[in-house]
C-alpha cells in the first residue's frame, strides 16, 4: 500500500516525499483512512512506529477541506506527556503542513516564555499541541478556548497517566466539544488507559499493530556485567570507541550523574552533553539541536528527558546505569533504531542487577545477550544468559540459537566477526588492554588489567 491509496491529498503526499517517506508504516496504513473517516481511534503504538504522522496527517487534511468555527482556539488539540515530544510534534505538524497556507501552530509547553505563548494565541491558532500542566494554566487564565477542538489527539496516554497527569486530562477534555474526533495512541490500552479511552471515546476503532517483538527486532540488544562503577566506566570507555558508534545516547539514574559523566566523558575527548530536567527549556532544545545537527556525539541524558527524542543518527544506546523499570527500558532503546535504521542497546548490569535482566526479558519477549569485551571481562563470569521464559513460558518464546548462554559451547553474537564492539583506542582513558574483538564470555581470557 503507498500513501496515495490511503486517501491523502496531493499537497500531503508532497510533503511525505520530501520526508523522504516512500511506503506507510504500519500504524499509518491502518490508522490514517480510519481517521479521514473521522472514526474515534484507540491506537497500541511505541515511539518510532511513525504514530505521529498517522495522527497529524489526517488532522491537516481536515484543516485543508474543512472550514473552522468561529473563534480563535485550536480546532486541533494534541496532549503530549514532555515538552520535548510536543516540540517534536509541532515540527512534524510544520513540516507534513508546509504545502498548506497560512498553518498556524503553538506549542503550549512548561519551561518556556508565557509571552511567546500567548503571541500565539492572540490570533486563530489552527493545531496547539500541549503538555497538560502548561494547557491548564493557560485555561485557568482565560487564554485559550477549546470549544472549537474538532480533533483531539492523546499522545503517549499511558506515560501522561503515570506521570499523574488524569486529573488534568480530564479537566481539558471536558472543556472540548463531545462532537470532537478522538484519537489515542498508548504503548497499552489496558487498565486505567482502558477505562480512560472508554470514557473518551465513542465506538472506537482498536489498532494493535505494534508487538513489542516487532518494534525492536531491528535494535541488537545486549548486558554487560560490571563489577564495579569504575569498571562501568571502562566500559562506556571503551563502546564509544566503537568505529560503528555514530550518535549515542547513555542513560543515568540522576541528573547529577548525567551531568559528572558528561564531564568525564568530555575530559576523555567525547563531544558529550547532558540532558536533565533541572536544564532550563533552553539550554534543552541546545543540546538536542547539537545532537540534530551531529555536533554532540554523546548525549547523556535521564530517562523523562530523554523520552521521546528522535534523531535518526543515533546508532546507539548505552544504559549505564540500569533502568529500573522494565518500561523505561522499551523507550530507552527506543531512541536507537529509529526510521528503519538498525541500533544497538547494551546495558551495563551490576551482578546484583540480574534480576532486571529477567524482568526485562519478560516484559519484552525477547532474550537480552550477554556478552563480555575482551580485556574488560567482569571479575564474577556472568552465567546466565538463558532467558527466564522459554518457548511456552513467555509472551513469545524468542530464537533459541539467541538464547543460548553466552559462555555455552557454539555461543556465538550474531555479530561476531565483524567486530561491532571491537573497542578501538581502548588504551585512552585507562582503558586496559587493547583488544580487537568482542567476544562471549567463556570464549574470551580472563581480565588481567582492570
Ligand atoms: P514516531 O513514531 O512518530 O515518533 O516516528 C518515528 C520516526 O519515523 C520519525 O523520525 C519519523 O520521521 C519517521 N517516519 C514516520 N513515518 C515514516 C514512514 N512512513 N517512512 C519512514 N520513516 C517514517
Amino acid at each position: 500500500m503507498n500513501f496515495a491509496e490511503l486517501g491523502l491529498m496531493p499537497q500531503l503526499l508532497e510533503a511525505i516525499t520530501a520526508a523522504g517517506y516512500t511506503d506507510p508504516t504500519t500504524v499509518q496504513g491502518e490508522a490514517i483512512p480510519a481517521a479521514l473517516a473521522g472514526t474515534d481511534l484507540l491506537v497500541s503504538s511505541h515511539t518510532g512506529s511513525g504514530k505521529t504522522a498517522a495522527f497529524m496527517l489526517p488532522a491537516l487534511q481536515r484543516l485543508a477541506t474543512q472550514p473552522g468555527g468561529k473563534g480563535k482556539g485550536p480546532r486541533v488539540l494534541v496532549l503530549t506527556p514532555t515538552r520535548e515530544l510536543a516540540l517534536q510534534i509541532n515540527r512534524a505538524a510544520l513540516d507534513y503542513g508546509k504545502g498548506m497556507r497560512n498553518l498556524r501552530t503553538a506549542a503550549l509547553v512548561g519551561g518556556s516564555s508565557y509571552a511567546h505563548q500567548l503571541r500565539s494565541l492572540e490570533r486563530p491558532v489552527d493545531i496547539a499541541v500541549a503538555t497538560p500542566g502548561r494547557l491548564i494554566d493557560h485555561l485557568e487564565r482565560g487564554r485559550i478556548d477549546l470549544s472549537r477542538v474538532e480533533i483531539l489527539v492523546l499522545d503517549e496516554a499511558d506515560r501522561m497517566l503515570d506521570m499523574g497527569f488524569l486529573e488534568d486530562v480530564e479537566n481539558i477534555v471536558g472543556r472540548t466539544p463531545a462532537t470532537r474526533q478522538t484519537m489515542m495512541f498508548s504503548a497499552t490500552l489496558d487498565g486505567v488507559v482502558g477505562n480512560l479511552a472508554r470514557k473518551l471515546t465513542r465506538d472506537a476503532r482498536r489498532i494493535e499493530v505494534v508487538t513489542s517483538e516487532q518494534q525492536h527486532a531491528n535494535v541488537e540488544q545486549i548486558v554487560l556485567y560490571a563489577d564495579d562503577l569504575s569498571h562501568k566506566t571502562k566500559l562506556l570507555d571503551a563502546l564509544l570507541r566503537n568505529p560503528d558508534m555514530q550518535q549515542c545516547v547513555v542513560f543515568a539514574a540522576t541528573k547529577m550523574a548525567a551531568e559528572q559523566i558528561a564531564i568525564q566523558l568530555e575530559e576523555s575527548g567525547f563531544r558529550a552533553a547532558p540532558l536533565h530536567g533541572d536544564m532550563h527549556q533552553g539550554q534543552r532544545n541546545r543540546t538536542l539541536q547539537g545532537m540534530r545537527d551531529g555536533r554532540t556525539q554523546v548525549l547523556v541524558a535521564t530517562d523523562v528527558a530523554a523520552r521521546g527524542i528522535d534523531v535518526a543518527g543515533i546508532s546507539h544506546v548505552i544504559n549505564f546505569d540500569s533502568p529500573r523499570q522494565a518500561e523505561d527500558y522499551v523507550h530507552r532503546i527506543g531512541r536507537t533504531g529509529r526510521a528503519g535504521r538498525t541500533g544497538t542497546a547494551v546495558t551495563l548490569m551490576g551482578h546484583h542487577e540480574r534480576h532486571r535482566t529477567r524482568d526485562i526479558e519478560r516484559y519484552t519477549g525477547q532474550p537480552l545477550r550477554i556478552e563480555t569485551i575482551i580485556g574488560l571481562e567482569p571479575r564474577r563470569r556472568p552465567t546466565t544468559g538463558k532467558p527466564s521464559f522459554g518457548p511456552s513460558s513467555g509472551p513469545r518464546g524468542g530464537d533459541p540459537r539467541r538464547s543460548r548462554p553466552s559462555g555455552a559451547p557454539g555461543a556465538r553474537p550474531a555479530h561476531a566477526g565483524h567486530g561491532a564492539y571491537a573497542p578501538h583506542g581502548a588504551a585512552g582513558a585507562g582503558a586496559g588492554p587493547r583488544s580487537e574483538r568482542y567476544q562471549p564470555g567463556a570464549a574470551a581470557p580472563r581480565s588481567r588489567a582492570r
